[in-house]
């Protein structure tokens, strides 16, 4: 058997509803995108959507929008995909690294407090592995402080905290559509808030930075070409329209790996906190545990590869990443339970459609490979 780590559920309504597209003459900013985008606003529970080409762009005009700028920092979690940190260089600000919970994986709100300075200007959150962060804790905090809290909530469309959405939390949140997420549009995300300034200015710099009728040759801003076609929208859609379903599935299937893992002595299975009320699983990441060798699991990696298993150690630390180590200086030793934590993870294969066949065999090999490295 070959089991892939992740692997995009497309049907034939996907198909269709992007062939429907295809034949009419509305590819770009026709009717499929504002569609899509009231769409997400529901999901979100927000006034506003601004559909973008990805979640990285989103990220980056909701930094944009918020004036933030060279010599500003933010606060955010080294334990995440690279995006979460890259916007806020982009605008030539300064991340400023929170460590993390070692339960849950997201940033510690104990910790906050501590790294905030007079050039702090937003807290930029992150749902990881779609399990929202503790947002009452950090909207708080930011409040205390004067603010703005930022969700990258791109791996946890559909999770909810506290019986809230993903996305709603802050001043504005950001969705991904990478073909590895729940929802898929290929490429794509999602600016989400009800904040009507960072509405309109997201889609004004989406679109070239043109003023707020469009008008093709008119530009008011400094903008990008951040669009999404409305091939992506209308696959969204449809995708959206199964929303509860994918949840429902990935849902048992986190399911079935925990129960059956649990059996499995060297392991730590996913802890999602019961103040998430809703779980929008986006990856199902394991823990060697504290006393297992941790320089075995790229070895148990390596075996499970051999054997048709696609695994990944998600994450790698992002202060640890060169350009970040060239950039500002960080080292080993700098946020610890992040550098634990991302030494001893392993991505099990996840995906929507998965079979118990392919799950049995992922268990199966997993303890297999475990007994053998543990001889080593
Ligand atoms: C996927 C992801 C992004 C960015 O998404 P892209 O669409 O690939 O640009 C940002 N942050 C996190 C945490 C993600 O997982």
């Amino acid at each position: 058997m070959k089991i892939p780590l992740s692997k995009p559920w497309i049907t034939e309504g996907d198909i269709k509803a992007v062939e429907e597209v295809l034949r009419t003459s509305y590819l770009s900013l026709g009717p499929k995108l504002p569609e899509f985008e009231k769409r997400l606003a529901e999901i979100a529970n927000t006034k506003y959507a601004v559909a973008v080409n990805s979640g990285t762009s989103a990220l980056h005009l909701i930094i944009r929008s918020l004036g933030i700028k060279d010599g500003d920092e933010v606060i955010t979690t080294p334990f995440s995909f690279i995006a979460s940190s890259n916007c806020i260089l982009f605008e030539g600000a300064k991340p400023v690294f929170v460590d993390i919970r070692k339960d849950t994986y997201n940033i510690d709100p104990g910790l906050i407090e501590g790294k905030i300075t007079e050039k702090t200007r937003a807290i930029l959150g992150v749902d990881v592995f779609g399990q929202p962060a503790e947002w009452d804790k950090i909207e708080k905090i930011a409040k205390k402080h004067n603010l703005d809290v930022i969700e990258d909530s791109c791996e946890a469309i559909g999770s909810e905290y506290k019986g809230k959405p993903a996305g709603s939390f802050g001043v504005a949140g950001a969705f991904a559509f990478y073909p590895n997420k729940a929802v898929t549009t290929c490429e794509g995300g999602a600016v989400v808030t009800d904040d009507e300034n960072i509405y309109k200015l997201s889609r004004s710099m989406r679109n070239q930075g043109r003023g707020e009728d469009e008008t093709w040759l008119y530009h008011t801003r400094l903008g990008y070409n951040y669009r999404i076609s409305d091939i992506n929208c209308a696959l969204g859609i449809s995708q959206l329209n199964r929303l509860d379903k994918i949840i429902e599935m990935r849902n048992t299937i986190a399911k079935i790996y925990s129960e059956q893992l649990s059996e499995i002595d060297k392991v730590i299975t996913p802890y999602i906190s019961l103040e998430v009320t809703k779980m929008s699983w986006f990856v199902y990441v394991i823990r060697l545990k504290d006393n297992f060798d941790e320089r075995k699991r790229d070895i148990i990696i390596d075996k499970l590869g051999k054997r048709g298993i696609e695994t990944r150690n998600y994450f790698e630390a992002i202060h640890l990443q060169p350009f970040y180590v060239e950039q500002f200086g960080f080292k080993e030793g700098d946020f610890p339970v992040t550098e634990f934590v991302s030494e001893r993870t392993i991505a099990l294969p996840f995906f929507t459609t998965m079979t118990e066949e392919e799950i049995d065999y992922v268990v199966n090999n997993l303890k297999e490979v475990i007994l053998e490295v543990k001889k080593l």
